[in-house]
């Protein structure tokens, strides 16, 4: 671990070649990519250890990319680790990658902007009154990085629990009680087949878009394999194809409250929504285990109001409602942002009139984020190094 002050101006020691902001699989993975072309990257760390957001999950979760499809530059993930890597062994993983790299990690360092500077290239005030200053910054700060709530009308006044799914663990705390999910993405699916699986009264799972759902692998072959394959092909074709093989591989869950999606597997991807892998929840909604009902509209007299007009009174509620970027306080001011807070480039692009700003792991793609950040780790160190030369 370093000294973060070594990356301050007058600190003594020679500036590092690229500041990487964020120790995640992202992050991590940037650093590395740079060390391995003879640069000096410094990763700075909010929290006090690496992986901080896998440390968080809950335990059931299991990578649903496959491990070979899954592994960052350099370094596969142990094959003792199975097809699908458990959440401890992502963060063992992680572990050995920065060791293994011999990654310069300063931790409990918060970067709260990014500026420009006239003769560092970019400036970074930061915990503790540092300013940390490199001519290249890698953001790497988390598509998931702010839990989000709706602003449910009533909220405040619900008198049963009401978290943000990134606080669940396990069901234990749920033994015996009536919980209710929102979302039905892969976190909410998932956490509704764990609180069944582990004796929650009544598991519902509020679904306000039903989702595509697709078995992780068939026959062997995993569905990330047919989104890579898939990914630059035309939406049309995909979406045809992807529904021929979800009335194939996933029966028809409508007369249990979970109807076909309406609009196209890839068309939905396009807009931001990932398809939901079943690791359980399809056997859970036939054996009535877990309930879908309509999408939460809003919370009164301890009750919660359904799209479709009904109520229900869960002891307890799960939102598992997403994640914002929360890119705003950090280079929001720089003009590198569109409408939906998202990087306007990625990879080794950097934005126009913003020279040495890189971004990784802001894009959700099919094919699997780990593949993704791992593939931008190698052309941003490309960009980076001939920039240096
Ligand atoms: C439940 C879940 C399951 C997933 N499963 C898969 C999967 O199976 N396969 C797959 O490919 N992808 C998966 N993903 C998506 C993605 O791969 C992960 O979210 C991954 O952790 C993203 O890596 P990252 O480095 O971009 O962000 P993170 O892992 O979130 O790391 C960002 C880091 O930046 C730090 N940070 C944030 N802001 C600052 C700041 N201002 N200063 C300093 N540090 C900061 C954070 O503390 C954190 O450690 C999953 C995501 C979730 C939520």
């Amino acid at each position: 671990m370093s000294d973060p002050t070594t990356a301050g101006p007058g600190a003594g020691a020679a500036a590092p070649d690229a500041i990487v902001i964020g120790a995640g699989p992202g992050g991590l993975a940037a650093a590395a990519a740079l060390a391995r072309r003879g640069l000096r990257p410094l990763v700075v760390e909010r929290a006090e250890r690496l992986g901080a957001s896998w440390r968080g999950h809950y335990d059931r979760l299991h990578l649903h990319t496959t491990r070979r499809l899954s592994a960052l530059p350099g370094l596969p993930i142990p094959r003792a680790y199975g097809r699908w890597v458990g959440r401890d062994d992502v963060v063992r993983y992680l572990e050995q990658y920065a060791e293994y790299h011999g990654l310069d990690i300063a931790t409990g360092i918060e970067v709260h902007r990014v500026e420009r500077s006239d003769t560092t290239g970019w400036e970074l005030p930061a915990t503790g009154g540092r300013v940390l200053t490199s001519p290249v910054v890698v953001v790497a700060t988390g598509h998931n990085h702010t839990p989000y709530v709706p602003d449910w009308p009533g909220r405040d006044a619900f008198r049963g629990d009401l978290v943000h799914a990134s606080r669940y663990r396990d069901p234990a705390p749920y033994k015996g009680r009536d919980v209710l999910v929102v979302g039905a993405g892969n976190t909410g699916a998932e956490i509704a087949v764990d609180l069944a699986d582990g004796g929650a009264a009544r598991v519902r799972l509020a679904v306000r878009t039903a989702p595509h759902i697709l078995r992780r692998s068939t026959l062997g072959w995993p569905a990330q394999a047919s989104g890579i394959i898939c990914r630059r092909l035309p939406t049309r074709l995909v979406d045809r194809a992807a529904s021929y093989v979800e009335r194939l591989a996933v029966p028809d869950l409508t007369e249990f409250g979970l109807p076909r999606p309406r609009t196209g597997l890839y068309t939905r991807v396009r807009e931001g929504a990932i398809p939901v892998q079943d690791v359980g929840l399809i056997a859970a909604v036939r054996a009535g285990r877990v309930e879908p009902v309509a999408g939460v509209e809003g919370f009164a007299d301890g009750k919660v109001r359904l799209a479709d007009g009904g109520e229900i009174e869960p002891e307890a509620v799960i939102a598992a409602t997403g994640y914002r970027r929360g890119l705003e306080p950090l280079v929001g001011h720089l003009g590198v942002l569109d409408e939906r807070g998202r990087p306007v480039v990625h990879g080794a692009r950097t934005p126009l009139g913003a020279p040495g700003l890189y971004f990784t792991g802001f894009t959700n793609p099919i094919s699997g984020m780990f593949r993704e950040m791992a593939i931008d780790a190698r052309r941003i160190a490309r960009s980076v190094a001939r920039a240096a030369r």
